[in-house]
């Protein structure tokens, strides 16, 4: 296993993290039911093969997914390993929401201290409720009783507004969806790069897309990953592609299987940063453009069309919509989309105003595009 010290923290943390969003299951149907023999074998060779830093939060698995880590991580195990867990942004209100939900995962993950504390998935206006309730007073008084060691924040949301997050507190790290279809998606490269040069550690999650850039990949596809440089799976070179990139401390993925764990594991003890050749590099934007070609929309993800004010979530809507036609998982897609795209920054909530369209240097007609996006997803 490969480690990289995290900038500010100081702390050596494996480049593989266990992700604990997809642990396996007794019943397909139901997140609840956590297989907690063979989800305990995971962790457990996880540890013994030198990851150590686990990210799990506080809905996961229904909220059985912090409860299930506190157990397998009993005892001696507790100490070879970081834990990072989150806040439910989402839910809190006032200022008391934020310690009552501290204290809860606490007991939950039989722990005094989590070591790496995140507010979840912060977008805009959430940004504007953890300011309002005084978000900084709840981290200074957590961090002096020794609650939390280290505190930072997963984000979904527009880089104009990840950047003013950034620049407002002096945050040790964050976590952003990064992978090679994603290059540009809501923090993209340039977030990236940014947390870094502010000095933050920058953990890295849906590196493969839950799964859809690892398996079931078309033959044209897969005959552009024979071409590179090694003989590696497309879920290792994609994990190398992050690799790749210096500014990052630690890609997440969310393994469900020993096999899956072993592919990785193997990945991670000898792909360090900057070890991408120019031709693999040119091999990857074969790949990308292959993927690319069922894209419907023509949206990099730039946000300039942002803030809308209907609150439509534009590039985020634009992207789940690509990657149904881009994967074929139409079903799937829609399942996503209605699960984790926040209800106020669906689709169906476009009024058709076309202010954002004189913004888009695509010059995509968006309130249109709307129109296709409310019949795909909400009829
Ligand atoms: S056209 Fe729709 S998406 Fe665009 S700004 Fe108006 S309401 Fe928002
Ligand atoms: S719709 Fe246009 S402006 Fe909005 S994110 Fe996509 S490309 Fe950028």
């Amino acid at each position: 296993m490969l480690y990289r010290i995290m900038p500010k923290i100081n702390k050596k943390l494996s480049i593989l993290g266990m992700g604990c969003m997809r642990l396996p299951l007794t019943d397909k149907k139901s997140p609840k039911s956590i297989d907690e023999k063979k989800a305990a074998g995971i962790v457990h060779y996880a540890i013994d093969n030198g990851i150590n830093y686990f990210d799990t939060a506080y809905p996961y698995h229904e909220r059985e997914g912090e409860k299930f880590i506190g157990n397998a991580l009993k005892g001696n195990l507790r100490k070879k390993v970081y834990i990072a867990t989150k806040l439910p942004t989402w839910s809190v209100n006032e200022f008391s929401d934020m310690e009552k939900f501290l204290d809860e995962q606490l007991i939950n993950l039989k722990t005094e201290n989590i070591d790496f504390y995140l507010f979840h998935a912060l977008n805009r206006k959430r940004w504007e409720v953890l300011k309002r309730v005084n978000f900084e007073k709840f981290i200074d008084t957590a961090i002096k009783k020794g609650k939390i060691g280290h505190i930072g924040f997963s984000f979904h949301d527009d880089r104009e507004i990840f950047m003013e997050i950034i620049k407002s507190y002096e945050w040790e790290f964050c976590q952003i969806q990064f992978n090679y279809l994603n290059e540009e998606f809501q923090a993209g490269i340039e977030g990236l790069k940014y947390a870094h040069q502010n000095g933050l550690g920058v953990i890295i999650m849906e590196p493969l897309l839950g799964g859809k850039l690892a398996d079931n990949l078309p033959e044209n596809i897969i005959k552009l990953f024979n071409k590179l440089s090694k003989k590696l799976s497309p879920a290792q070179w994609g994990l190398k592609w992050i690799w790749d990139k210096p500014e990052v401390s630690v890609v997440l993925s969310g393994m469900s299987n020993i096999e899956q764990l072993k592919e990785n594991i193997t990945a991670a003890d000898s792909i360090g940063a900057d070890s991408l050749s120019k031709e693999d590099m040119e091999i990857f934007e074969l790949i990308k453009n292959e993927f690319n070609k069922n894209k419907q929309i023509p949206c990099t993800s730039c946000g300039y069309c942002q803030p809308c004010p209907s609150g439509v979530n534009i590039p985020t809507c634009f992207n789940r919509y690509n990657g149904a036609n881009i994967f074929g998982n139409f079903d799937e897609a829609k399942i996503g989309y209605l699960r984790f795209v926040v209800e106020s920054e669906q689709a169906k909530n476009c009024t058709s105003c076309r202010i954002c369209e004189e913004k888009c240097p695509q010059s995509i007609e968006i309130s249109k595009e709307m129109d296709l996006l409310k019949k795909f997803f909400h009829q």
